[in-house]
């Protein structure tokens, strides 16, 4: 039975996967969730000879059966853009094994979806026949931003406007968005923070109007944010291979359980461990990880959902977000598939910013715990962690493992743990260097680069070599009220 989309508020059903990755979000306001959960249906021993390329057509072709092209799309997203040959690498420190989910183009994890996802744009609008140029829109923190423009540059068909708060991201991030070059790509610093600038996304995508006007030129819009099912899915299939990894090399046997740490913001990526856990990995517990804008660990202690508060601008900016999109979903099947549940939930957050789960659905999350980390903690990590295991975690990595410290202080559990790995430390190299006692007095970030590459022995990815001397060709700075007509303007409307 071919698996099929369904919006989590009840409002759209039977999609096909095509469709969903196109559409991106529901026409009411939900998003895509599928049918069923497909299981991993071919026994370990044999996964264990798969390749990544071969492991992720297994994986993702489960979810996306009507992608024709599966193989070719994998093999041009997962090659040697990536600095490393297995695409993801598995590294034992500090009692853990870090997932490094940072070897592709832009140095962060969001490569591991936005380099596979043009090309399952396309061939979804190809296999839809749809006569519409797609524009993709997107509302980053930092790291989408960038490897979605990696992503789509250049891809006929398609053009991709890009919405960054601007001072929320680091130097090194902007650097990366303001110098894309490619004609289709439109980058623009809005004044505001990220839950701005995904809310007036979110509202574009919203607009019927809008969006019908679009369409009389020739336009539809799509997301590339972990709204996107097809964000979501290619992100299952590095959990499966870290399980994997870890059987071949004799560090746990089949059957024995283990915890994943993911640093979390917008929930896409500890949601796709979850995917992984359904479909057959032996999960004990998923651990979100949150620096001080902590919503999702109050939520995970109290059952109450509260934005009421002010985002705090952290060294962990890509978690710097107070609405969680892809909670939805965690919702959805948390509450057994109660669409009307969900949408209650998603009015009330709408309307009064809060909501609360009954006490019967909170238990459904046990499997979740939940933690945070300041800021000084942060750092306090990476330094520790660096000087007793030499090991250089970015911010956010440092968050996770954190968070995972005190969760085994507390509970004393002893169970096999992976965690997620989601920026090179050279992203975030003020804040790492500054931890480390490193940074000599240096204000530059890219100076800095250089000399934390030489202290520590670590190279800089290639992403990011040189990176200080490319032409900025992007300078515009707008207030999110103007979020609409710089979309119509970039289009030429
Ligand atoms: C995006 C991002 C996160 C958060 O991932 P979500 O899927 O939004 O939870 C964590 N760390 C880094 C470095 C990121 O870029």
């Amino acid at each position: 039975m071919n698996i099929l989309y369904k919006s989590t508020r009840g409002g759209e059903s039977g999609i096909t996967s095509p469709l969903a990755i196109v559409k991106g979000i529901s026409d009411d306001g939900g998003l895509f969730v599928p049918d069923h959960i497909p299981a991993i249906d071919v026994d370990f021993d044999t996964l264990k000879g798969y390749s990544y390329n071969e492991l992720a057509c297994y994986i993702i072709g489960k979810y996306f059966p009507e992608i024709e092209n599966l193989k070719n799309c994998i093999d041009s997203a997962y090659d040697d853009k990536f600095d490393s040959d297995s695409r993801v690498d598995l590294v034992e420190s500090c009692g853990v094994s870090f997932l490094e989910l940072y070897h592709g183009p832009t140095a962060a994890f969001k490569d591991m979806a936005l380099s596979l996802l043009p090309y399952l744009m396309t061939s979804s609008i190809k296999q839809l026949s749809l006569d519409k140029e797609v524009v993709i829109l997107t509302a980053t923190s930092g790291d989408t931003g960038k490897a979605a423009l990696a992503g789509f540059a250049g891809v006929p068909g398609t053009k991709i406007i890009v919405f960054f708060p601007n001072d929320g991201v680091s130097s090194v991030q902007k650097m990366q968005m303001v110098t894309q070059g490619e004609s289709n790509t439109f980058v623009y610093a809005i004044e505001g923070n990220f839950d701005d600038a995904q809310t007036g996304v979110k509202k574009i995508f919203a607009d019927k109007e809008l969006a019908s006007y679009l369409s009389e030129h020739g336009y539809m819009l799509s997301s590339a944010n972990s709204i996107n099912i097809g964000r979501l899915v290619p992100q299952i299939v590095y959990y499966v291979h870290s399980y994997l990894e870890l059987l071949r090399k004799g560090k746990l046997s089949e059957g024995d359980k283990i915890n994943f740490v993911v640093p979390t913001g917008n929930f896409g990526n500890i949601l796709a461990a979850y995917y992984a856990m359904q479909m057959g990995i032996p999960v004990n517990k998923l651990i979100c990880a949150s620096n001080e804008n902590n919503v999702l660990t109050d939520f995970l202690t109290s059952g109450t959902y509260d934005r009421n508060r002010s985002l705090i601008k952290t060294n962990s900016p890509s978690m710097d977000i107070l609405v969680s999109s892809n909670l939805e979903r965690m919702l959805y099947h948390m509450s057994g598939g109660d669409e009307s549940k969900v949408k209650n939930f998603m009015d009330k957050l709408s309307s009064e910013g809060a909501y609360s789960i009954d006490p019967e659905m909170k238990s459904n999350f046990d499997f979740v715990y939940g933690g945070y980390a300041s800021e000084k903690e942060t750092l306090d990590t990476i330094n520790s962690v660096y000087r007793d295991c030499n090991y250089l975690m970015d911010t956010h990595t440092a968050i996770a493992y954190k968070v995972y410290s005190d969760y085994k202080a507390s509970t004393g559990d002893s169970t096999y743990t992976v965690i997620a790995s989601t920026a090179s430390p050279f992203k975030f190299t003020m804040s790492v260097a500054d931890a480390i006692g490193e940074t000599g007095g240096e204000t530059d970030e890219f100076k800095l680069m250089y000399s934390l590459s030489e202290k520590t022995g670590i190279k800089i990815p290639r992403g990011l070599d040189g990176i200080e001397k490319l032409k900025i060709v992007h300078d515009t700075t707008c207030k999110k009220e103007e979020m609409k007509d710089v979309v119509k303007k970039s289009l030429g409307l």
